[in-house]
């Protein structure tokens, strides 16, 4: 093979991959999608299989019930590949006030955040913005601008005539290292504003008051003026979240009047 066909090669598989990788979230927000679903899915069950062997478990039956019957009113509101998705819960006997997801949706609540949501709608409007950073594939576009920076060395070390010097290879491990890390990392605030959105969707069409995930948050800002909880050190909240979900009201109240007139009237209560 000459030098020039291999080059052209070369251009066309990674013009091949960028146009493979743009996709588009649920509010059809352009995204970069480079990573495969199943791997990502892979590694978020790993570490969810590790989580459940390294922290305690809630053992209370009542406990385990109610988060159980939100998640599973939430999920039950998806469609597609999202439905078939194998979802898992664990409820982490810590009082940390936190809840977060891993891709291949494995739902992690922390025992903390129970004790802040006053009502089964509360705890909706948590697991509906977690499962909503799932359908809008979070984790694969952070995962993708770090293997696209890994890519661009790969790239650059191919056509700089050599394999990887150390140099290179050092800084293509510290990025894949991120990467890897990546999963606990919070998302940045797009993917926060995207994950509010389409949850509050989630919620009200599973019949959950999607005016109580404004509650939840003032709840949740008080609280922060004297400890901050866990769960907002990765979700900065305030006036502008809180102005977001209101904006979101009119078509929230009408898919839950929706739901109720279809007789989706979740009781959760504990
Ligand atoms: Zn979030």
């Amino acid at each position: 093979m000459t030098k020039t066909i291999r080059q052209s090669l070369l251009t066309t598989l990674f013009m091949a991959l960028v146009v493979s990788a743009c996709s588009s979230s649920p509010t059809g927000r352009k995204q970069l999608v480079l990573k495969s679903d199943a791997e990502l899915e892979q590694e978020g069950t790993r570490q969810f299989r590790a989580l459940q062997e390294q922290v305690p478990l809630v053992k209370n039956g009542n406990t385990i019930d109610f988060v159980a019957c939100v998640a599973d009113a939430i999920v039950g509101e998806l469609e597609g590949d999202y439905a078939d998705l194998y979802w898992e819960l664990a409820v982490v006997d810590q009082p940390d006030v936190n809840a977060f997801v891993m891709p291949g949706g494995k739902i992690v609540v922390k025992a903390g955040i129970l004790g802040i949501v006053e009502n089964q709608h509360q705890l909706a409007a948590v697991l509906g913005h977690e499962v909503a950073h799932v359908t809008a594939h979070h984790s694969n576009e952070r995962a993708s601008r770090a293997m696209l920076a890994g890519v661009g060395i790969d790239v650059a070390a191919i056509l700089l005539g050599g394999g990887y010097s150390n140099q290179t290879r050092g800084a293509y491990e510290a990025l894949s290292a991120g990467a890897s890390l990546g999963i606990m990392n919070p998302f940045n605030r797009k993917q926060e504003t995207e994950a509010d959105v389409v949850g509050l969707e989630y919620m009200a069409r599973a019949g959950f008051d999607p005016r109580e995930s404004v509650a939840l948050w003032k709840i949740m800002n008080e609280k922060n003026k004297t400890n901050i909880p866990e769960y907002m050190s990765t979700h900065p909240s305030g006036e502008t979240r809180i102005e977001n979900l209101v904006a979101q009201y009119p078509k929230a109240l009408a898919l839950y009047n929706e739901a109720q007139a279809q007789g989706k009237n979740p009781n959760c209560d504990r």
